[in-house]
């Protein structure tokens, strides 16, 4: 009894050393691929990926507008500035005078200079802040060509779905493994 226990035993371990032996040298199965030959897309989840055209939207921008909705227009000259783009301002050296005292002699030696940096004037010249230096009066509308929407066309190269087909896998999810090539198996 105890002996036909060994010799069964001694089966049974021989037969899985055999089983082993199959799998793993005669058919070696890639493990990466789990022997299918592909594997899951790692560029995308469902197919697809955004589509870059339309960032996803579905929708190109207004190309008048650049997708802002409105548009800049010149509506004629700037009224604070009389659209020179500059206005005058106190001299901050001389306070306006357009002369200072020179303070570096003794006091009573003070004399009155003439100011340089606004050329006696008292007056200096500054970029006017409506405009902007511009000179001009510029007022925002409504894009004509969009309607204040900022959208343009429907976008062609993803059908106006925003999305498009994995360019790694077309689509399909499956990327060839690149471990067995595609094969499913162990390359020797
Ligand atoms: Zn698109
Ligand atoms: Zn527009
Ligand atoms: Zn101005
Ligand atoms: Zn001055
Ligand atoms: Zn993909
Ligand atoms: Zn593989």
């Amino acid at each position: 009894m105890k002996i036909n226990l060994c010799i069964r035993r001694g089966i049974c371990f021989c037969f899985l050393t055999v089983l082993i032996f199959v799998l793993n040298g005669c058919s070696p199965i890639c493990e990466v691929c789990a022997g299918s030959g592909t594997v899951a897309c790692v560029d995308c989840s469902d197919g697809k990926t955004t589509c870059s055209e339309c960032e996803g939207k579905g929708v190109l921008l207004c190309n008048i507008c650049n997708g802002e909705g409105t548009k800049v227009v010149k509506i004629g000259n700037c009224s604070f500035c009389d659209g020179t783009g500059s206005v005058p301002i106190s001299c901050s050296k001389c306070h306006g005078l357009g002369e200072y005292y020179d303070t570096r002699g003794s006091i009573g030696m003070w004399t009155m200079q003439r100011c340089d940096e606004c050329s006696g004037s008292g007056r200096v010249e500054t970029s006017c802040v409506i405009c902007r230096g511009s000179g001009k009066e510029t007022e925002k509308k409504e894009c004509p060509d969009c309607k204040g929407t900022g959208q343009g066309a429907e976008c062609a190269a993803c059908n106006a779905t925003g999305k498009v087909d994995c360019p790694k896998c077309s689509g399909t999810q499956k990327t060839v493994c690149s471990v067995c090539e595609g094969t499913g198996k162990v390359k020797k």
